[in-house]
């Protein structure tokens, strides 16, 4: 009886409160669930954190020096210019810098637009994760580079300072190759890696400007190209100031305390809390919060003829565990 009288409740207050099932589908869901491309001419629409790309292209899985990771995420797509520039690095890094090859993270979805996990950012197609891991001497089996881990350049992998074991002249060289290019308008690596970077780094110390310090980053850097020409919906991320190498106050800021400290929770409120207005719109990022091209990137065509690069490989799964052993088998097997 008891639960009858729940359920009628329950049912009230379901026919009480509609609104959730007309609210629109969180944007991530329908930029995730891009598999392909656009046929358009490549541009970026928005900015770096709330946006998307139409006609990007994917970075092919392997090439002479880089391999991509992580395939399953299907995000190796990016502005057919920062495609061109991770291409570049890897060769220009293999050639000059003695180091072997890049291990290529996330650049975008095909479509761009916020992911299902992972980053505010890398929507328009100018983002790219770097491993700080060099390429092996091998290629990588398609379910290694799910499960490979990339090494940590921190000491004890907790502090704020790089353990120079593993952070070697060789991961400085690439970050400044990186750097050096005119496309590149920021780096981001954590704040350990600026600070060895400020210490040792001997060469011209113009584009020490570039790197900047954020959050994480300390298994991989992360490339981050201006808008590109032909793109005029692409909003442009501020100046960095390129007279300022970075290596005093800013670098003091990111080595203190402060930027670690939890947040200071919500005072206790003085009167007792209002109910709340009935939210209008849902919490979550939806398409209409995106630059309007973007409804139309989510509905535009694919290619006609997919390039094969940017098909996506089917993953085999992890090998099945061995059968229990069943114990001796006699021979001859007797039959039946
Ligand atoms: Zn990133």
């Amino acid at each position: 009886m008891r639960w009858i009288k729940a359920f009628a409740v329950l049912m009230g207050l379901m026919t009480a409160v509609p609104a959730f099932a007309e609210d629109p589908p969180p944007a991530k869901i329908l930029f995730g669930s891009e598999t392909t491309p656009t046929a358009s001419k490549p541009q970026s629409y928005g900015f770096y954190n709330k946006g998307c790309i139409g006609g990007a292209e994917a970075l092919p899985i392997d090439g002479p020096t880089w391999q991509a990771m992580r395939l399953s995420r299907n995000r190796r797509f990016g502005h057919p210019d920062t495609i061109a520039l991770i291409e570049k690095l890897s060769r220009d890094a293999a050639q000059y810098d003695g180091w072997p090859g890049l291990l290529v993270g996330d650049i975008s979805q095909p479509r761009g637009g916020p992911m299902l996990s992972g980053h505010a950012s890398h929507q328009v197609g100018l983002d790219a994760d770097i491993w700080l891991t060099p390429m092996p001497n091998r290629t990588l089996s398609l379910r290694e580079r799910e499960d490979i881990s990339a090494v940590s350049m921190l000491k004890n992998d907790g502090t704020l300072f790089v353990d120079k074991t593993k952070f070697t002249p060789a991961h400085e060289r690439l970050l400044m190759r990186a750097a050096s290019y005119p496309e590149v308008q920021r780096i981001f690596v954590h704040p350990g890696i600026k600070k060895a970077m400020c210490e040792d780094w001997k060469g011209d110390r113009t584009n020490l400007a570039k790197l900047r310090p954020y959050y994480g980053h300390y298994y991989h850097f992360h490339i981050r190209l201006f808008c590109r020409p032909g793109s005029p919906g692409c909003t442009a991320q501020n100046a960095v100031d390129m007279k300022d190498d970075g290596c005093g106050a800013n670098l003091a800021w990111w080595l203190s305390d402060e930027p670690w400290r939890p947040a200071k929770p919500a005072p206790p409120p003085k009167e007792p809390a209002k109910p709340k207005p009935k939210p209008t719109r849902p919490s979550y990022t939806i398409l209409s919060d995106l630059p309007k091209a973007c409804a139309a990137v989510l509905d535009a065509a694919a290619p006609a003829n997919l390039p094969a690069a940017a098909l996506t490989p089917k993953i085999p799964l992890p090998p099945l565990a061995p059968w229990p052993e069943i114990g001796p088998v006699p021979t001859p097997r007797p039959a039946g």
